[in-house]
């Protein structure tokens, strides 16, 4: 069966980004493939964050991933820093990636121009040799990203290749999987923005109340033009919506566009509310009773076991590629 594996950074609250673009469907996936979801406890490092946030937000993404239908028993389900195999593969993958590639970066350019008067740390120039021991270090073949993601897998995909010419058939290429019909939802405030969960302004977190959901859909920035069409250039706000609400029901643009084509951007927006309140609603349920059981650890404990029952023996092969001595 082939590996599939994605991760989400325990950042700040999800996102309808996140859920739309990844989480939604890992619960299809589990049935196809030998999955591997874990929380990029390491990579959330990259960005200051406060312990305490840091370790309610990891909870929060565990019980998250469980209440969207993740079966820890079927699928591996663990944090990135219970399974040391990944940091150790990340030191050694260091030298195989160039300070010129991971500089030209799209989301490391975005965050250094946006932090320029502060202090960065190493770890968000090196975020995508982690990204790639991630990746590589259970032979994963596909690995489903939002699309903002792709960029970094790419890079991945050449460190294999890059490695695999120098000591022999020794690592898997990965391949993404991008949900086309909802590759990157934007932000309710500012279309031109993704809906990101550390920068919120803007979005729609999948633990915000019914009423809040509705308040910020309403208010969400719109245009002039008053027709309920797809055009992403000149009436962004309502592409996003239309967008949103086509994920929500497994439907394509052009049926949202026909169920809507008389309707004004009001009755729009409370129908584009609504499917995500039925949506939400039942996950926040789900949500809750895990988040308050005492399950949490041994799922952690059970999770970096079987992670690391797979891991290690990839990671001992690279080592001795490398010419690293292994102790077996
Ligand atoms: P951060 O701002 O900390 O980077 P994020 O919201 O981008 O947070 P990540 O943990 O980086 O979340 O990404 C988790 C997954 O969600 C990735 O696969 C990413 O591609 C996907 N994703 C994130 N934002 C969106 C979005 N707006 N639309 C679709 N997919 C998204
Ligand atoms: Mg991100």
């Amino acid at each position: 069966m082939d590996i599939l594996l994605t991760g989400i950074k325990p950042t700040g609250k999800l996102t309808l980004g996140n859920y739309l673009g990844v989480m939604k469907r890992l619960k299809t996936y589990q049935e196809q493939y030998d999955c591997y979801f874990f929380i990029a406890d390491l990579h959330a490092l990259t960005l200051p964050i406060e312990p305490e946030v840091l370790k309610n937000n990891t909870l929060d993404v565990l019980s998250l991933f469980i209440a969207s239908g993740i079966n820890p028993k079927k699928s591996t389900l663990f944090l990135q820093s219970q399974v040391s195999e990944h940091a150790e593969l990340n030191t050694i993958l260091m030298n195989y990636l160039y300070m010129g590639e991971l500089s030209r970066m799209t989301q490391f350019k975005s965050i250094t121009e946006k932090m320029k008067n502060e202090a960065i740390g190493l770890g968000i120039f090196t975020y995508p040799v982690l990204m790639s021991a991630d990746i590589v270090l259970y032979n994963a073949s596909f690995v489903p990203v939002g699309e903002d993601q792709t960029q970094h897998v790419e890079l991945a995909r050449d460190l294999v290749h890059r490695f695999n010419k120098k000591y022999g058939d020794i690592l898997t290429l990965p391949r993404t999987l991008v949900n086309t019909s909802s590759k990157r939802i934007m932000s309710l405030s500012d279309p031109s923005k993704k809906m990101s969960k550390s920068d919120p302004k803007g979005d729609i977190f999948l633990l915000d109340d019914e009423k809040t959901i509705t308040k910020k859909v309403m208010s969400a920035v719109t245009d002039m033009v008053g027709k309920i069409q797809y055009d992403p250039t000149n009436q962004p706000g309502i592409s996003n919506l239309i967008n949103i609400y086509a994920s929500l029901k497994s439907i394509s643009i052009e049926e949202v566009e026909n169920m809507f084509k008389d309707a004004n951007y009001g009755t729009f927006k409370k129908e584009v509310a609504k499917a995500i309140n039925d949506e939400l609603t039942p996950l926040k349920e789900k949500y809750a009773k895990i988040r308050n059981s005492d399950e949490l650890n041994s799922i952690l404990a059970l999770g970096a076991k079987k992670a690391s029952e797979r891991a290690r023996p990839i990671l001992n092969k690279v080592k001795k590629a490398v010419g690293l001595i292994v102790n077996e």
